[in-house]
Order: C-alpha cells, then sequence, then structure tokens
C-alpha cells in the first residue's frame, strides 16, 4: 500500500453522509487512487481479512450492537465476488447474507420494509443484504408499473412517494441505529463500458454463462434512468447514522480493497472489547479450575 494511506483514509475518501451535493458524475468508476494495481493491493486485503475476523469475533463476544452491511449495484458490478472476498475470513456463525428478489406474494402482503426487517442481523452478527429495500426506489422508480403489483391504496400513491419513501427509509435506519444495529450502505459505481466489457465475458466463457440472464440487457438499456435513481437515493439517504460508501467498481481488486477498508473501519468505531469477568465470575472460574485440577 502507498505509504500513510490506512483503512480508515480509504473508508473516508468513498464515504457520504451529507447527500445534499452528491452528483454521481463527480465519482470515478475507474479510481484507485493512489494504488497503481492488484499486487499491493492483495497483501493489504490479506491484512484486512485477517483484521475483520478478530474484530468479529469481538462483537459476537460482545452481542450488543448488530452490523449491516447493505450492497446496491448495477448488473455485474460485482457484489456477488466482493462479499465473498471480503467476508472470506469471518466466521460462518456470525454472519448471515440475504439476496433480495422481486417479492413474493406473501411479501407484497406487507410494507416494503417487512421482509428486510424479518432478515435483520441479531445482536452480535453481521449482515449482508445483497440488495435490499432500496430497490423500491431504483428499480420501482425505473419501472413505476411495479408499483401496482404493491396493492397500494390508490390515495396513497402521489408523485410525492419516492420523497415519502425517502424520509421512511431514513427514519427506519435511525430507529436501527438507536437501536445498536450500525448500517453502512455500499453503490458499487460501475461503468457502462465496463458493464458491458463484463457481459461480454459472460457471454463469451462457458463457465461464466450462468451468470448472464436475458434481462440484465434489458435493465442495462434503462441505464441513464438508474443513474439518476442511484443519484437521488443515495442523495437523499447518505446520513451520519448510516453513510453511503460510493465504490468505484470497474477494477474489482480495488472495490474489494475499498469495501474491506470501510467495513474495518465500521467495527473499529464502536470500541468492540471482549466482555470483562467480573469478580464473581472469576470465582467461580477458580472454583472450576480447583474441581478440574483434583478429579
Ligand atoms: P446477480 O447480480 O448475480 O444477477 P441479482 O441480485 O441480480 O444477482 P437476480 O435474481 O438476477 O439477482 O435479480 C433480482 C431482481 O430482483 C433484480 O432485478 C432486482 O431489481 C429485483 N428486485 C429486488 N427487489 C425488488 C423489489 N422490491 N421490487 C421489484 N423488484 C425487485
Ligand atoms: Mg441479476
Amino acid at each position: 500500500m502507498p505509504k500513510k494511506i490506512t483503512f480508515a483514509d480509504l473508508a473516508e475518501r468513498y464515504r457520504i453522509t451529507n447527500g445534499k451535493k452528491f452528483r454521481l458524475k463527480d465519482h470515478d468508476p475507474a479510481d484507485t487512487w493512489k494504488f497503481h494495481g492488484k499486487d499491493g493491493a492483495a497483501a493489504l486485503l490479506a491484512r484486512g481479512v485477517e483484521r475483520l475476523a478478530a474484530l468479529q469475533e469481538k462483537l459476537y463476544a460482545q452481542d450488543q450492537r448488530a452490523v449491516l452491511l447493505i450492497f446496491q449495484a448495477m448488473d455485474a458490478a460485482g457484489k456477488d465476488g466482493t462479499i465473498k472476498n471480503v467476508m472470506s475470513g469471518v466466521n460462518p456463525q456470525g454472519c448471515q447474507v440475504t439476496s433480495f428478489k422481486a417479492p413474493s406474494a406473501t411479501e407484497l402482503d406487507h410494507d416494503f420494509l417487512w421482509r428486510a426487517a424479518c432478515a435483520l442481523p441479531e445482536r452480535g452478527r453481521i449482515g449482508i443484504f445483497n440488495r435490499s429495500y432500496y430497490e423500491e426506489t431504483l428499480v420501482v422508480r425505473v419501472h413505476p408499473e411495479i408499483l401496482q403489483t404493491q396493492r397500494l391504496p390508490a390515495k396513497l400513491v402521489s408523485k410525492h412517494i419516492w420523497r415519502e419513501r425517502f424520509e421512511d427509509i431514513v427514519a427506519y435506519e435511525r430507529h436501527l441505529a438507536r437501536n445498536g444495529t450500525v448500517v453502512r450502505k455500499f453503490f458499487l459505481n460501475v461503468s457502462k463500458a465496463e458493464q458491458k466489457r463484463r457481459f461480454l465475458a459472460r457471454l463469451e466463457e462457458p463457465a461464466k454463462n450462468w451468470k448472464f440472464s436475458a434481462g440484465d440487457l434489458k435493465e442495462r438499456g434503462h441505464w441513464d434512468e438508474y443513474q439518476a435513481a442511484y443519484e437521488e437515493t443515495i442523495a437523499h439517504t447518505a446520513t451520519e447514522d448510516a453513510p453511503w460508501h460510493v465504490i468505484p467498481a470497474d477494477n474489482k481488486w480495488f472495490t474489494r480493497m475499498a469495501v474491506m477498508a470501510a467495513v474495518i473501519e465500521t467495527l473499529e468505531s464502536l470500541d468492540l472489547a471482549f466482555p470483562k469477568v467480573d469478580k464473581a465470575q472469576r470465582a467461580q472460574l477458580a472454583a472450576a479450575r480447583t474441581a478440574l485440577e483434583g478429579e
């Protein structure tokens, strides 16, 4: 890693806590800051994996906070690979990943936050949302006809619906923060040209064919509308409690390192520590030891 750049610097560079002046055009998908290639990053990522594992053990032992990491992106931006890599050292017992697809009939019988609430991480755990309730102001905004499947009373669907959803999401995330769940959101910012390259690779390489679906090309046709929806969503929902991280996603090695940095920085900000053993418990441990040695 170039001298003096820390995980904290990396995390800060891409963190948005106030969306007032947020413009996607100010964020270059191909940015790698001062890093010149994946070789240096590999060692850093390996260090990060170890550090994250140690932090997660404390989170689990302390059993007070939960951490929710939300991933949103256009297709082929690298959500799955990033989740796999960043979490590769974490104890599977302390971590759960939930992928949100188009809602089921049961899910549509409830408000749009319900299915997310059911999947929230317990205290002591890291929960990952691969897509999330943010689809409600992204895919649903780009395809407003989806709203009709949600069976909302007509009176409640007005031109203000997107603003109302932003408000409700911000309020919900504040509620989570006030109850000990730390929320961090990641937008993997891939360029249209890089998405094309990755789609072509999926079509050309037999081992990648399964990753391609015809629907992906259709959504690509709405690229500009999605970019506008992302920009507005991030602008309205970036807060101190629940910041967005807009992560350059044209270089996978960089994406992984920047996400890793933000996750580590988040856990380090929590002052995690193993629970202290009090006097009575110490006496109990001493008694257990005496009993065992006396067997
Ligand atoms: P991959 O990136 O590996 O293709 P994916 O996350 O795209 O995985 P898919 O099964 O291809 O998974 O797509 C899930 C689809 O579900 C996405 O197109 C997404 O927009 C859609 N979806 C998610 N949440 C909602 C929602 N609340 N309303 C409507 N569609 C949704
Ligand atoms: Mg897909």
